[in-house]
């Protein structure tokens, strides 16, 4: 039997930047999976960098690592959590990691003496980024091409979709040109020139636009429509809206609604027989916009002014909440700006407090002392990574007593390092892509908490971290109350830790929120919700 063969589908983007293109991308691909497709997405990221891993969050917004500990954008978390499948380095290109492949295989003598060129070898190197994905047998990839139609940035990319279109032949590609419609007040009008203007530049490149999908804020009238249509030489139904909308996981219904999933499958000459089926994600939905409870978490990081820092846990709330009818308010607390004055008063009111990953030393002292608050307050607290490690901390220095105790991050000559390096990160230097990182197992303590939480002995989270919790002083952890109820099952490194004498107050080295998706949202989250909501409960009865 002949492989069937996979369809393309490449998603471009013009007039500015942050239109939602990821959005759009992974709702289709939903829309798609719930046809019965296998659907997978993958973004092209124009910069030079050769992966988000070293950008600061609020150039890019967070890292999101994959099960195969790639450091990627955080628009491949949009994808999992809307299709509810992993993703993979494979899934996350960028031009550095393009031209370090090229550039390798330059001075190994690959090219047999030919001059290097953007065409062909540049864009056979994307080309071949975008193929890879179809060893994995889907019926659809999804290609979501970073950046705006006109940059220089992006020309090599939309070269590489042209030639890719011709090779595929008729019927087995498209493109999806993503499009804003301004509206101007004065004129009470919505604008269609500048997309007509976009799309033009992509012809001028060789890509006709397929699709239409256009970002605007009134609803589109049918002459505007007709105009785009005729303008830019697509079909009237091809042309899409995407009008704002309270959540992103509206937009797969409201793009379902203009048929969008069916004017895709009949441009790739697929059937459109059935419907999707769209029972689960109506339910998530109606349940996260109609909450039966409310309580407020104190998200304690250092990025709070970009909320993007950290994506993947407001969006972990938002899994979790839903399926617990209840509505998560985010109160986001800078951590540099916490003393022991005002620790009190800033986290007066919150059900439960988060504290966030990070790296380097700003804020730190604040998330000690939020910790310390927590616990001895005995608020609900989850510490992630980072978070992890300010507990250890904490709890050595004011229970254990080690005043001085710190992670070696933050002071490398501490007499009491209870996070340090392991032995084979002390020499490392390159920072790209050296932390221990993607999906390791970790086996949890028969009844602690976090066993009950996930009902289960072995688990398997992903991490993107250098510094481990010591296990030197584990002992005298264990002694005072605090356990290690998750290691990892080949090296016997901490993964989390938890307090007995205290309602909740677990501390984990993974990432959990990174797993979270809205088919399956992660137990952890929901064990936090339900032990802030409880205390709320009990706080209440007290006042
Ligand atoms: N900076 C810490 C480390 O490298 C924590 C990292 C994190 O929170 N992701 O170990």
């Amino acid at each position: 039997m002949s492989k069937k063969s996979t369809k393309y589908i490449f998603v471009t983007g013009g007039v500015t930047s942050s239109l939602g293109k990821g959005i759009i991308s992974a709702s289709l691909g939903m829309l798609l999976k719930a046809r019965g497709y296998s659907v997978t997405i993958q973004k092209l990221d124009p910069y030079i960098n050769i992966d988000p891993g070293t950008l600061n969050p609020y150039e890019h917004g967070e890292c999101y690592v994959t099960e195969d500990g790639a450091e990627t954008d955080l628009d491949l978390g949009h994808y999992e959590r809307f299709l509810d499948s992993p993703t993979s380095q494979n899934n996350n290109v960028t031009t550095g990691r393009i031209y370090q492949t090229v550039i390798e295989k330059e001075r190994k003598g690959d090219f047999l003496g030919k001059t290097v060129q953007v065409i062909p070898h540049i864009t056979n190197e994307i080309k071949r980024r975008i193929k890879i994905l179809s060893k994995q047998n889907y019926d659809i990839i999804i290609t979501e091409i970073g950046g705006t139609v006109g940059d220089i940035e992006s020309l090599p990319y939309i070269e590489s979709v042209r030639q890719l279109r011709w090779e595929l032949g008729e019927g087995n590609s498209m493109v999806i040109h993503l499009t804003l419609l301004p509206y101007l007040a004065a004129a009470g009008e919505l604008k269609t020139k500048p997309s007509q203007h976009s799309v033009r530049q992509l012809m001028e490149s060789g890509l006709q636009a397929d699709v239409l999908v256009c970002r605007t804020e009134h609803k589109i009238p049918k002459e505007q429509r007709a105009k785009l249509a005729q303008f830019c030489n697509v079909n009237l139904e091809n042309v899409i809206e995407s009008i704002d909308v309270d959540t992103i996981y509206r937009v797969p219904l409201e793009l379902q609604k203009q048929h969008f999933d069916r004017v895709v499958l009949q441009e790739l000459n697929l059937p459109v027989d059935k419907d999707p089926e769209l029972k689960e994600w109506k339910n998530f939905l109606k349940k996260y916009t109609h909450p039966k409870r409310s309580i407020e978490i104190a998200l304690v990081g250092k990025y709070v002014s970009l909320q993007d820092s950290y994506k993947s846990i407001a969006e972990a709330f938002i899994h979790a909440g839903a399926d617990l009818e209840t509505e998560v308010n985010i109160r986001w607390v800078y951590s540099g700006d916490l003393t022991a004055d005002n620790v009190a008063e800033t986290l007066a009111g919150v059900n439960g407090v988060l504290i966030a990953p990070g790296f380097g030393d700003r804020g730190i002292e604040g998330k000690i002392l939020a910790a310390q608050y927590a616990r001895e307050s005995s608020i609900p607290l989850l510490g992630i990574c980072l978070g992890m490690q300010v507990m250890t901390v904490e709890f050595a220095r004011n229970v254990l007593g080690y005043a001085k105790a710190n992670s070696t991050e933050f002071d490398r000559a501490t007499p009491e390092p209870v996070i340090s390096l392991m032995e084979e990160q002390k020499n490392v230097v390159d920072k790209g892509g050296t932390m221990r990182l993607g999906a390791w197992k970790c086996v949890l303590k028969p009844n602690s908490r976090l066993q009950n939480i996930y009902g289960s002995r072995s688990i398997s989270e992903r991490h993107r971290h250098r510094y481990e919790f010591n296990s030197d002083f584990l002992p005298e952890f264990e002694k005072n109350g605090m356990i290690a109820s998750g290691t990892n099952p080949e090296t016997g490194l901490v993964e989390a830790i938890e307090l007995k004498d205290h309602p909740f107050y677990v501390g984990v080295q993974y990432h959990p929120e990174y797993k979270s998706t809205v088919a399956t949202p992660h137990p952890l989250f929901e064990a936090f919700i339900e032990a802030s909501a409880a205390y709320q409960k009990q706080t209440a009865i007290k006042n």
